[in-house]
């Protein structure tokens, strides 16, 4: 039996979350938590014991109308800030969230059965793109000015866009939100955000704990779903720009539902990283990488580092190496302990796509080295899986899984390295893997991804951009490029001979 791994459980662990904890259910618009009956609501489950933990509002295009019309109230008043006073707003939005650290996690972890080592990282990391934010708006909303035309002087000022949509996805719901939330209010602009239906938590949370911090109609979330309530605010006339960080199909329509009123659209979409393994590498230091950055978040990570291809002449030995390695990965439910590494699937249908690659890859002649399926429940749990004599152009080495899954091919050339590796729709990020410099410089210019990581995978910074090229959209998140892209330039020309 290849799925040696076990669910550990924890029948004796308090709740992660009490009702306590939860945010109020109910959209935040212009300063307030609406009240009022709800005609229709969405469950919220907890991915590890199937339960319904809470029930929240299925937002309607009327609610969104209202969302922006609070985010137009407020845009004016908050564009005229000056940068200091904006960056101790963002200041105190991170001191805010670092108070609250331990609650954030357990309400991340409740909705989506991250294991919570997890969820810190990606509340620290929320913090510290507030952080950096607050700090980079005030260093790059300087004019640059000159005699660029006889006899004039040139002014080029940085503005914001005015109001954005926000559309987030459920695999890190709070750190999505703030790398969109951070750079959009240190640019200036107000935003409504529609988080993950599945996944809303973290982000009304947010709003809970920030709302005295901001003035009314800055911020604003309405729950619901993309197709009806996602939809509107892409098309909404007077929404200036939408970023969305989702799945590919989810980017076409945003895109498609932009196009009338020519909103500037941000798309950060899915990846499928290539891992290039040559014969000089560290063989221990990529199958100890790989076991983090291969199934960190479960696997469920637009980054991970799901596809290697690694040259012939050592594959056997990096395979029985990873093998190992993904062997000792500890899965379980939150509850179980601050050691567990691999969770649940977020919900029962990616529960069921990700087994159905798995069972039509073992149809199709793949070798299962480790895992190869789901593992008993309650809770949507997929084994740690390494597939091997994966062939060419084989489904599993070309769609983005999302789970728990590595796909091992082989390569005979440099060459034909690099055709493979950039073989794929997408282009978000893809790590190479040797001790040559030459080699190393070589391929990573002709990667076409997004982010190229040289011995080394997953390592993110709030100083380095991060989106991608090909079917992974444009845009991007992080660093002083996010600021720039929800900011917009205009040149003003004094003539001062008059
Ligand atoms: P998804 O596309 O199903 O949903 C993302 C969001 O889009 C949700 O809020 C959803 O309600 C909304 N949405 C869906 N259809 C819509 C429509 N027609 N109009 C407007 N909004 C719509 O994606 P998901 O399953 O939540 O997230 C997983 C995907 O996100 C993966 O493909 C992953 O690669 C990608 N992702 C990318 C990054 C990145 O930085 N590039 C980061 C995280 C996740």
């Amino acid at each position: 039996d290849l799925t040696t791994a076990t669910v550990r459980r924890a029948a004796d662990a308090p709740p992660l979350i009490t009702e306590a904890d939860l945010p109020p259910a109910r959209h935040f618009i212009d300063g307030t938590f609406l009240d009022g009956p709800t005609e229709r609501v969405i469950d919220v489950v907890d991915p590890s014991t199937e339960s319904v933990i809470a029930r929240i509002p299925e937002g309607t295009p009327e609610d969104i109308d209202r969302a922006v019309a609070a985010a137009v109230a407020a845009k004016d008043q908050w564009a005229r800030r000056v940068p200091k006073d904006r960056s101790e707003v963002l200041h105190a939005i991170a001191d805010r969230l670092a108070e609250n650290t331990d609650l954030l996690c357990r309400l991340e972890s409740a909705n989506t059965g991250k294991p919570l080592a997890v969820s810190r990282d990606d509340v620290d990391m929320t913090i510290d793109t507030f952080r950096f934010m607050a700090g980079a708006l005030r260093a790059t909303t300087s004019m640059a000015a000159g005699d660029y035309a006889e006899n004039h002087l040139s002014v080029i000022l940085r503005e914001p866009l005015g109001v954005i949509g926000v559309i987030t996805p459920w695999n890190y719901p709070l750190l999505m939100a703030a790398w969109k939330i951070a750079p959009i209010l240190a640019a200036g602009n107000t935003l409504v955000i529609k988080p993950s239906e599945q996944t809303p938590l973290t982000t009304l949370k947010f709003a809970e704990l920030v709302a005295g911090l901001l003035p009314p109609g800055v911020v604003n979330v309405v729950t619901g779903y993309g197709a009806v309530a996602g939809a509107r605010l892409a098309e909404h006339p007077d929404v200036d720009m939408i970023a969305l960080t989702g799945s590919v199909s989810s980017g076409r329509a945003v895109a498609r539902a932009a196009a009338d009123t020519l909103k500037r659209v941000h798309l950060e979409l899915g990846g499928k990283a290539p891992v290039v393994i040559f014969p000089d590498a560290d063989l221990a230091a990529a199958s100890s990488s790989l076991r983090t950055a291969g199934f960190w978040n479960s696997g469920q990570e637009c980054g991970a580092a799901c596809r290697v291809l690694v040259h012939e002449s050592i594959a056997g030995r990096f395979v029985e190496q990873l093998v190992g390695e993904v062997r000792s990965l500890v899965v379980g439910e939150p509850t179980s302990g601050e050691d567990v590494e691999v969770g649940p699937m977020v919900s029962k249908p990616h529960f069921d796509r990700v087994t159905g690659y798995l069972e039509r890859a073992k149809n199709e002649g793949v070798r299962v080295a480790t895992g190869g399926g789901a593992l008993d429940g309650p809770g949507y749990f997929v084994a740690p899986t390494v597939l091997v004599d994966v062939p060419e152009g084989a489904e599993v080495a070309r769609e983005e899984i999302f789970g728990p899954v590595v796909t091992v091919e082989t390569f005979a050339d440099e060459e034909e390295a690099v055709r493979r590796a950039n073989d794929v729709p997408l282009g978000l990020s893809a790590s190479v893997w040797t001790e040559n410099a030459r080699r190393s410089h070589d391929i990573a210019a002709r990667l076409d991804f997004g982010t190229v990581w040289v011995n080394s995978h997953l390592v993110l910074a709030g100083e380095v951009p991060w989106g991608g090229f090909k079917g992974s959209g444009y845009g991007r998140d992080l660093s002083i490029y996010a600021l720039e892209d929800y900011s917009r330039t205009k040149h003003v020309m004094h003539n001062h001979e008059r």
